[in-house]
């Protein structure tokens, strides 16, 4: 997946955050002020910058005018339009504030990752292959019919891998925020994946909660 740089002076919030970008397959390096945050996004070629705006030495702010071309979501305390709009006018790709909700960081990263990385993105495991640019999805070399709300379900899960999702957040995700559905709709489309891909072992329920894609 992506090689992603995480520039956050709080260990806890960098910690968590590489903990989950990592559970979903991407590769982290974590720094923790701004000096070497610089230093790391000048040395190496990043698909993507996770970047605090208060640290020590360079804020957020200074570091972005002097990278260029890597994109970047900055994540901050500072709830101000100003700095919001400060943001993205230095290019930002997406702004996120603390404090945040980890599915949903993992979501943004992923749009981003989307729009900015050209080559079309697939994901294979076992005899299933799915190609997110085409909406295709094959087992075993053959193709899957899935609905559309199938796939973008199938998507949530493969892209927040190894993390329960409550019905609510795959709801949400899946069917946009104002959908007023029920939450069986959720399970009746878990069941239809399960039997249509024969995925039963990966999608996992957890009790109370929702499901969890396990691989
Ligand atoms: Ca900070």
């Amino acid at each position: 997946m992506a090689k992603i740089l995480i520039v956050e002076d709080e260990k806890a919030i960098n910690d968590l955050v590489r903990f989950n970008l990592e559970l979903v397959g991407h590769e982290c390096v974590q720094t923790f002020d701004g000096g070497s945050g610089l230093e790391e996004a000048m040395r190496v070629k990043y698909d993507l910058i996770i970047l605090d705006v208060m640290l020590p030495k360079l804020s957020g702010f200074e570091i972005m005018e002097c990278i260029e071309g890597t994109p970047t979501i900055f994540v901050t305390a500072k709830t101000g339009a100003q700095d919001r709009i400060k943001g993205l006018r230095l290019g930002a790709d997406d702004y996120i504030t603390k404090p945040f909700n980890i599915i949903e960081l993992v979501e943004r990263v992923k749009a981003v990752l989307r729009r900015t990385k050209s080559d079309g993105e697939v994901f294979e495991f076992d005899d299933i292959r799915i190609e997110f640019h085409t909406r295709r999805v094959y087992k075993g070399g053959e193709k899957v019919a899935l609905k559309p709300r199938e796939f973008d379900l199938l998507e949530v899960l493969v892209n927040n891998r190894n993390l329960a999702l409550s019905r609510e957040k795959l709801l949400n995700l899946v069917w946009e925020y104002d959908y007023e559905g029920d939450i069986r709709t959720v399970d009746a489309h878990i069941q239809r994946l399960r039997q249509k891909l024969g995925i039963s072992d990966r999608i996992q329920t957890v009790y109370k909660t929702g499901y969890r894609f396990e691989i």
